[in-house]
């Protein structure tokens, strides 16, 4: 039997975890400070590199994978651990947030769905044809790429995914969330119109955006590309379904991670992105950066309002 006694204390900060979006059931608790993440080995693979780059400040530490009851998990900095009570937005980032590839395995079987009609309708009555209302199913690539077009990933490179705030708020129910006044109306609601917490967020996605375009991580090898607009200096990497994280709390501090790195991919030799055109299929544009200008433009408007 356990008795209490003044010389028993707790090395442990306890503090509530707050899982924004995802699986439920991928995280569980790590070393002090520290989270685990199911594993996948795109991941590891980004994360690993990361570690050496510019964008390091940018994105969760790695403390490489470990094993808990038979299953491997990757396991990272808690970015959550040096906040009292902290608000919480995970933002993912692109025009697109799913891989070419799952496109086309998606297309190589199209069997009619009814589970994701169901979803489909939930959201939007209006959006099926006839044909896929008769049917009661659509097909999974007409879905994931319907998906797309009703939240703001197609029209401003980035969608809200979750909201807690510290007074216990929580939405992550924005499927809906498109038009540039509805997620003005969420950034500013999410910061409680405080422009201190505004400015700090502002100046941090500023110092990602140079991270950025300074990393060799996101950009392996410089290319003078002829149109000078395309040019933002050749990208190796793909960032697909990546999102931002912002954590602000009442003593001020606020800051902005990149997190979820299990569909990042390195391009094929040669193959460069610029990250802000828009994708076509096949050209495997991410809109990172695009977004990235998009919601920083927003943040300034707001700080300035
Ligand atoms: P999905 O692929 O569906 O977006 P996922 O399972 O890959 O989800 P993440 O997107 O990495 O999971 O994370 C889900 C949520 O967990 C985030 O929204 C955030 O709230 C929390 N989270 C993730 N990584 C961290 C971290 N390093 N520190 C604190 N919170 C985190
Ligand atoms: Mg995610
Ligand atoms: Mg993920």
């Amino acid at each position: 039997v356990l008795k209490y006694s003044p010389f028993v204390v707790s090395f442990r900060k306890h503090y509530p975890w707050v899982q924004l979006s995802g699986h439920a059931g991928n995280f569980q608790a790590g070393e002090d400070g520290r989270i685990l993440k199911r594993f996948c080995q795109c991941e590891q693979r980004s994360l690993e590199e990361l570690m050496r780059d510019p964008l390091r400040p940018f994105v969760p530490a790695y403390y490489g994978m470990v094993q808990q009851d038979g299953q491997a998990f990757n396991q990272m900095e808690d970015l959550l651990a040096d906040f009292e009570g902290p608000s919480i937005m995970d933002c993912k980032m692109g025009s697109r947030t799913y891989l070419e590839e799952e496109l086309v395995k998606a297309r190589e079987r199209p069997r009619p769905r009814k589970d994701m009609y169901e979803k489909m309708v939930a959201v939007d009555p209006g959006a099926p044809t006839p044909e896929e209302h008769a049917q009661g199913a659509v097909t999974k690539p007409r879905y994931m790429q319907w998906r797309e077009t009703v939240t703001s990933t197609s029209t401003l490179g980035f969608r809200i995914e979750g909201v807690k705030k510290a007074d216990g708020t929580c939405n992550t129910n924005f499927k809906k969330t498109q038009a540039m006044e509805q997620v003005t109306k969420v950034l500013e609601d999410f910061v409680d119109k405080d422009r201190g917490i505004l400015g700090k967020y502002v100046a941090r996605l500023e110092e990602l955006r140079e991270a950025l375009e300074s990393s060799p991580f996101f950009k392996t090898h410089e290319v003078r590309a002829l149109v000078p607009w395309v040019y933002v200096g050749g990208i190796g990497i793909q960032v697909v379904g990546s999102s931002l994280l912002f954590v602000h709390d009442h003593t001020g501090l606020a800051k902005v991670w990149m997190i979820d790195f299990g569909k990042t991919v390195a391009l094929p030799d040669h193959q460069t992105l610029s990250h802000r055109l828009p994708w076509a299929e096949g050209n495997r544009e991410d809109g990172y950066l695009w977004g990235l200008d998009n919601m920083i433009c927003l943040l300034q408007g707001l700080a300035r309002s």
